[in-house]
């Protein structure tokens, strides 16, 4: 039977039974319900639906058995449903009123609400007829679902929220409202929101157009204002229809403190706590802008801090960069404003009105503050600073042009024997491009080996050939022939020591190859960096090039100076004894001008000591300097070393030289450096020995 909806006119009149039937059918319809009877005799459901699509399925119109009706409801449900349908069978619940899950014929899940009562029962109070109405409430139970959710969120969120109507009354609040603005702050239902936060209609007309209103406000609460970020959203109240607004309440006092700390990074340096170079650039600017700007800046740059990092490690680096850091902040005027401008250089920008003197002075603190040792691990290290310093307004108006003037000076200190003040004048800018320059011509000549190499003999004390120093020249176009004593700093400075040492290396073992060939064992000198002790590869590199050209080690001399010593010996020593272990012979270069101290000479392998230049200068001036230097060559003998004076350049320094004791010599009294095949061809043909120098002719 299916319903027969609202009779239309000029239908028959009707039965008093067929008008019950119809007040009853409309009734349903309006609600949306259908009827549903099981019989006990035949034992089938039937549905008769309101409305077709009321059905949860085609089946139960024809009539289903109620075990296929229990079957289709979902497995978590059946046992309820059972349930009710004994309960009330036997007498134990008056109605049935149960809601479960069932699916349809297009396999989606329905909840449907079923009632119902037991009409008849026969003799043995059996029932025979139960009669009862179902229906789809599907959307219902989805909605409830979806405001219980919602509900849960609204309470357990950490956020703060309060609902609020559109005059602004506040209909709820939640726990973490009322945890972020303290118990005392009068903020419930019922009150006006506006009290606590500033916000007005507009903002609920951009939520109206928008869907969302989002701002920065600062929230009223018991224990003072705390800011937070506010977004509004519209809602529907759970009617449906009033409609109402969700308010959060983000706490940002977290993101203001993280701000505020990264602001702070952004200005200290981490590893000093000093100002960092954003601050000392910001403080330069604002000296700068003042109507008459007149102060010093100083530029230091730490001597050798990047063979101690090497050496003793980065952890150690930094613990020295800290203490150093400390030791000029407490040793500087309290107005100087000292910065940490990158891995070792530190700025100090002196006050307002300081000029040249006050420079000096404060060049003269610092150079004092790191006089003594500093601790690093278990060990006593020494650093010197180089200080450039400029002059503002006189050496430049812009942060950027002292800034470039101050390296520059610095970089000339760095020439002229570290550990100095050196102030800029306009000489060194132009010095400053010319390195530029250089170095970049230096990068294209060291990947094409574009260097000669010239050698300069070395001789016995009657003049006999004993060998040579290679030596390396670099001609460009812009700037004709750079001397070493200019390009090999800057190779070491910019990283292209290691390549153009190696280049070096190759040259010298093919240099003493091509003696060999004509029957001289003549070892070859080269010249080794200080950088390039610290290359761990270094004793294979060397031996790659003996071997390529056919020469033993014992055929190449290294010279090693001294500053490359002092600081790094734990790890420069053992890399000394294994090229001494290889065979090659180590030669100390330059003695006499940096450290001067022979006791560590007993410990490290060295074949010879080459008596730099300006102690055999002094010999004809300073008679204390040759006592020195007679005491230095026994001492080299007693130690088993021999003794090479460089720069002779006179019969008299010769004479006085041998008679101390010295086993050779070069200088330019008996060759100047000479292409390195003038050099083989003055050696002669093979089987002739090589002749006396100086040759008569050149001597003078
Ligand atoms: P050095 O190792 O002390 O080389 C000796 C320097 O003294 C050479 O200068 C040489 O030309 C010069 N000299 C030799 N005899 C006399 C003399 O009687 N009087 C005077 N006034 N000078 C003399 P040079 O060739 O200009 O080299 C300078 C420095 O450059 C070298 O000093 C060395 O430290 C470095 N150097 C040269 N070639 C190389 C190289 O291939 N590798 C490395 N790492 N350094 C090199
Ligand atoms: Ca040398
Ligand atoms: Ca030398």
């Amino acid at each position: 039977m299916t319903a027969d909806l609202p009779t239309r006119p000029g239908d028959l009149p009707l039965s008093a039974a067929q008008r019950a039937e119809q007040r009853v059918q409309l009734a349903l319809w309006a609600s949306g319900e259908s009827v549903w009877e099981w019989e006990a005799a035949s034992g089938l459901v039937k549905v008769d639906a309101a409305e077709p699509t009321a059905l949860p399925f085609s089946a139960v119109e024809q009539g289903m058995t109620l075990e296929q009706l229990f079957a289709r409801a979902h497995a978590d449900d059946q046992e309820a449903l059972r349930l009710a349908w004994q309960l009330h069978l036997r007498g134990a619940h008056p109605d049935i009123d149960v809601s479960f899950r069932i699916q349809n014929d297009a396999g989606h899940q329905r909840w449907l609400r079923v009632r119902g009562r037991a009409l008849g029962r026969d003799a043995r109070g059996q029932v025979e007829r139960v009669l009862g109405t179902l229906k789809d409430v599907t959307a219902q139970r989805e909605a409830e679902d979806s405001l219980r959710l919602m509900a849960h969120a609204f309470s357990s969120t950490r956020d703060a929220m309060a609902v609020i109507d559109p005059q602004w009354t506040v209909l709820e609040i939640n726990e973490a409202l009322v945890r972020l603005a303290g118990e005392d702050s009068g903020i419930m239902p019922g009150s006006d929101l506006r009290q606590w936060l500033k916000l007005d209609d507009a903002v609920l007309a951009e939520v109206l157009a928008d869907g969302i209103w989002r701002g920065d406000r600062e929230l009223r609460c018991a224990a003072g204002d705390v800011p937070v970020e506010v977004s509004i959203t519209a809602v529907l109240a759970s009617d449906g229809q009033r409609r109402c607004h969700l308010v959060a309440l983000h706490d940002l006092r977290e993101r203001r403190l993280s701000e505020a700390r990264l602001q702070r990074m952004a200005m200290v340096d981490e590893l000093t706590g000093l100002p960092n170079r954003l601050a000392a650039q910001f403080r330069i600017d604002e000296a700068l802008a003042r109507k008459e700007p007149c102060f010093g800046i100083l530029f230091i740059d730490l001597d050798g801090f990047k063979e101690i990092n090497d050496s003793y490690g980065h952890d150690h680096g930094d613990q020295l960069l800290a203490a150093v850091g400390q030791r000029l902040r407490a040793a500087l005027p309290e107005d100087a404003v000292l910065a940490r401008w990158g891995s070792d250089e530190f700025l100090v920008v002196l006050a307002q009105g300081s000029g040249d003197t006050e420079v000096r002075a404060s060049a003269q603190v610092v150079l004092a503050a790191l006089a003594s040792p500093f601790e690093v691990g278990d060990q006593a290290v020494r650093i010197t600073p180089t200080i450039g310093a400029v002059l503002a307004p006189q050496d430049g108006l812009e942060f950027s042009q002292l800034l470039r003037k101050a390296d520059s000076a610095m970089y000339a200190g760095k020439e002229r024997g570290r550990n100095c003040l050196v102030f800029f004048d306009s000489t060194l800018d132009n010095d400053a491009q010319r390195r530029v320059r250089l170095t970049s011509l230096l990068r294209i000549d060291t990947d094409r080996n574009g260097f000669r190499f010239v050698a300069q003999p070395k001789v016995d004390a009657q003049g006999r050939t004993k060998g040579a120093e290679l030596l390396m020249r670099w001609t460009t176009e812009a700037f004709g022939s750079v001397s070493p004593v200019e390009f090999i700093p800057l190779a070491e400075k910019v990283g292209l020591i290691q390549l153009m040492g190696r280049h070096a290396a190759h040259a010298a073992a093919q240099l003493a190859a091509a003696c060999a060939e004509l029957g001289h064992a003549l070892p070859v000198a080269v010249n080794l960096s200080p950088k390039q002790l610290l290359q761990p590869g270094l004793d294979g590199l060397l031996l790659h090039a003996c071997r390529r050209h056919g020469i033993a080690p014992c055929m190449l001399e290294l010279e090693l100076t001294e500053s490359a010593l002092v600081h790094n010996m734990d790890i420069v020593a053992p890399m000394l004894h294994r090229l001494r272990g290889h065979g090659f012979s180590l030669a100390l270069d330059d003695f006499g001008t940096g450290y001067s101290s022979l006791s560590y000479l007993r410990h490290l392998p060295f074949d010879k000591v080459k008596i730099d230049r300006s102690f055999v200068m002094d010999i004809e001036r300073d008679p204390a300097a040759t006592r020195l230097l007679e005491s230095i060559v026994k001492l080299c003998k007693v130690l088993g070393m021999r003794t090479v004076a460089e720069g002779v350049e006179t019969a008299q320094q010769l004479a006085a030289l041998a008679a101390m004791g010295v086993d050779e010599f070069q200088g330019y009294y008996f060759a100047r450096p000479m292409p390195v095949d003038d050099w083989l061809a003055l050696l002669g043909r093979p089987g002739e020995p090589p002749p006396l120098l100086p040759l008569p002719d050149a001597a003078g």
